[in-house]
């Protein structure tokens, strides 16, 4: 093959990525779905031949992307799961027919949204599962922290004791 018809060959390959980067819908890679450890080690050989201004140093890969870059899916998840979690807590005890509706069609388009398509039909899947419950605050706090618990069950992590949603989302610790 000539050198042009090599690299038309090799355009028409499917790329090889490292373990870990999650490619979107267009078989690109997905910034939100990866986390920037994965991201980082993708974009090396641009880092490398000093195309990226991106740091690959062990300590900023593992304290995630710079606060002015993308976010990579952890990012993103812990300010969403901040942001779910103090509208749970700002939510009535006694809400009304609408604001039952509202918080329904709130977490329904959030579950189609989420920037992350693989977290995203997770969490449908888990809302087919388990109906979105929002008749009281304390039963919508209760349901989310399962959900977030489901997602933690699936990345390996620590389950979170529901009993001290409260504490941690709400009041604020008892010491
Ligand atoms: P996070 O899980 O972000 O939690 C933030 C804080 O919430 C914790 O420090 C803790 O104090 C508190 N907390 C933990 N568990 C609970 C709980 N059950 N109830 C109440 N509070 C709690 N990442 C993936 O890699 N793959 C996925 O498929 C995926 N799906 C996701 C789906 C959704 C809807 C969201 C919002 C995020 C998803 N993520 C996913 C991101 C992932 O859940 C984490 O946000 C990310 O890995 C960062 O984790 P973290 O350890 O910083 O803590």
């Amino acid at each position: 093959l000539s050198g042009a018809s090599e690299s038309a060959a090799a355009d028409q390959q499917p790329k090889k990525f490292p373990k870990g980067v999650v490619l979107g819908k267009d078989g690109k890679p997905c910034r939100s779905c990866t986390s920037f450890a994965s991201w980082a080690a993708q974009t090396k050989k641009d880092v490398a031949t000093g195309s990226r201004a991106v740091s690959t140093s062990t300590t900023a890969v593992a304290s995630g992307p710079p606060a002015d870059c993308p976010p990579d899916v952890e990012t993103l998840g812990r300010s969403t799961w901040t942001l779910l979690h103090s509208i749970a807590a700002q939510y009535p005890e006694t809400p009304s027919q609408t604001q039952k509706s509202d918080l329904l069609g709130f977490v329904g388009l959030f579950s189609k949204l989420y920037p992350c398509w693989v977290c995203a039909e997770d969490f449908q899947g888990y809302m087919a599962r388990q109906k979105p419950q929002v008749n009281s605050r304390d039963e919508f706090s209760q349901w989310l922290c399962r959900a977030h618990n489901d997602v933690n069950r699936k990345l390996g992590k620590p389950e979170f004791d529901c009993s001290k949603w409260d504490e941690r989302w709400r009041t604020g610790w008892k010491d």
